[in-house]
């Protein structure tokens, strides 16, 4: 069978996590700046493995190096890793208080490698600390994620972290003044250390899982959804109502649309400037979804024509919900004297295509214009 001795197994585990960090080293440099976090997140692997090496070659080069120096390079680049974390879900990273802790900890540790020297102390201050951390992290990223596989995988890496260097500081206590890291006769401990590094080449692993993730998401978003406004693309709205009525048509429900239009927009470009035009195209989106429901969906069609679709609504209740965007629009952009008409029409039972419903509603907006503007006009 396999005859790993765990030296290699870490070292291994050290290189893999490194070559992670190159991989995140160049997300950095292709993704777009909204994805944040990856410049902390390549350098604190590569931080990681300076550290392992110099734990390494303890015995060949003096224990400053060997100790003290790859204890602060590995708790300062799991640190580095959250502070990650938190960049990459856009919260400010809690620089002060971690720094503080870390550098804190260097004085026992420091104390008991070159004054005292003590591996037992040693184990069980940076296990302590390591633990805390890997928590800390494990918790921002299972609070702050989306409920997708890469969250839980970095989530449960980082519990493994947690949970082997709270083990290792518990059975720290055992040890005696004279141990050494990698001393043969001390299995459980290099193999916590073998689990700990596994478990940060799966972190590695999991944040540039979860940076993909992110850009996918955020593709996903620019595809589906108009820039200027957010609200959905033409495609995607007409895809969803075909969706709705398809179900209509099974269930025997109503759906209804709304096909809104500003008034004499063309006149606030003219009196104000494109940009201000521009600004009340975003006013009225959020106006106009906050007066929606839920299930609601609401998608700018081309200019300043917009289409809402209403799931389970009859023709009488769009109105009113129409009639409410129309006032809230009044009231909002008063000072730019801006309007909206909207034409309501709901599916019939013979109908078999969304540009039946769409052709309805266009016809009531129409006669909203011709009555004079600002108001709702439901088709007959
Ligand atoms: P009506 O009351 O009859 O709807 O008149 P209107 O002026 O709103 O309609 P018209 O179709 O004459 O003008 C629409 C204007 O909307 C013309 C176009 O320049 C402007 N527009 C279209 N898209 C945008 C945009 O993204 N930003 C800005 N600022 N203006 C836009
Ligand atoms: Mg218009
Ligand atoms: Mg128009």
């Amino acid at each position: 069978m396999f005859n790993l001795d765990v030296r290699s197994v870490i070292l291994i585990a050290g290189i893999l996590s490194l070559l992670m960090a190159t991989v995140l080293f160049f997300l950095r440099r292709n993704f777009p700046p909204s994805i944040r976090g990856l410049g902390e997140w390549s350098v604190a692997p590569t931080v990681i493995f300076v550290a392992t090496v110099l734990f390494g070659a303890r015995g060949a080069i003096p224990d400053v190096f060997s100790v003290v120096l790859a204890n602060l390079l590995l708790l300062g680049g799991t640190t580095l890793m959250y502070f990650g974390s938190q960049r990459f879900y856009n919260l400010t990273p809690s620089f002060r208080p971690w720094s503080a802790l870390v550098l804190l900890a260097m004085l026992p540790i420091a104390w008991f490698a070159l004054v005292e020297p003590h591996y037992g102390v040693r184990v069980a201050i940076v296990g302590g600390l390591m633990s805390l951390l890997a928590l800390a992290h494990a918790r921002l990223i299972l609070r702050h994620g989306a409920r997708t596989f890469s969250s839980y995988f970095t989530g449960s890496a980082l519990l493994l972290l947690a949970l082997t260097q709270a083990m290792r500081c518990l059975s720290a206590f055992d040890l005696a003044a004279g141990d050494r890291i990698f001393d043969n006769n001390l299995p459980t401990q290099t193999a916590y250390v073998a689990l700990n590094a596994f478990a940060l080449l799966m972190t590695t692993i999991g944040v540039v899982l979860m940076a993909t993730d992110k850009l996918r998401a955020e593709i996903e978003f620019l595809a589906s959804h108009d820039t200027l406004t957010g609200a959905l693309s033409r495609r995607v709205l007409i895809d969803a109502c075909e969706q709705e009525l398809e179900r209509c048509r099974r269930k025997g429900h109503r759906m209804s649309l709304l096909m809104l239009d500003l008034d004499n927009f063309k006149a606030i470009n003219d009196a104000h400037g494109h940009l201000v035009g521009d600004q009340v195209l975003v006013d009225f989106t959020i106006r106009a979804k906050a007066a929606l429901r839920r299930p609601d969906r609401f998608g700018r069609f081309g200019g300043e024509e917009f289409v809402a679709l209403l799931p389970e609504t009859s023709l009488d209740e769009a109105f009113v919900v129409a009639e409410r965007i129309r006032a809230a629009v009044k009231s909002s952009t008063a000072e730019q004297g801006c309007s909206v008409s909207i034409g309501v029409a709901s599916n019939y039972a013979a109908d078999t295509t969304v540009d039946a419903v769409l052709s309805r509603a266009d016809t009531a907006l129409y006669a909203a214009k011709a009555a004079g503007r600002n108001c709702v006009r439901a088709a007959g």
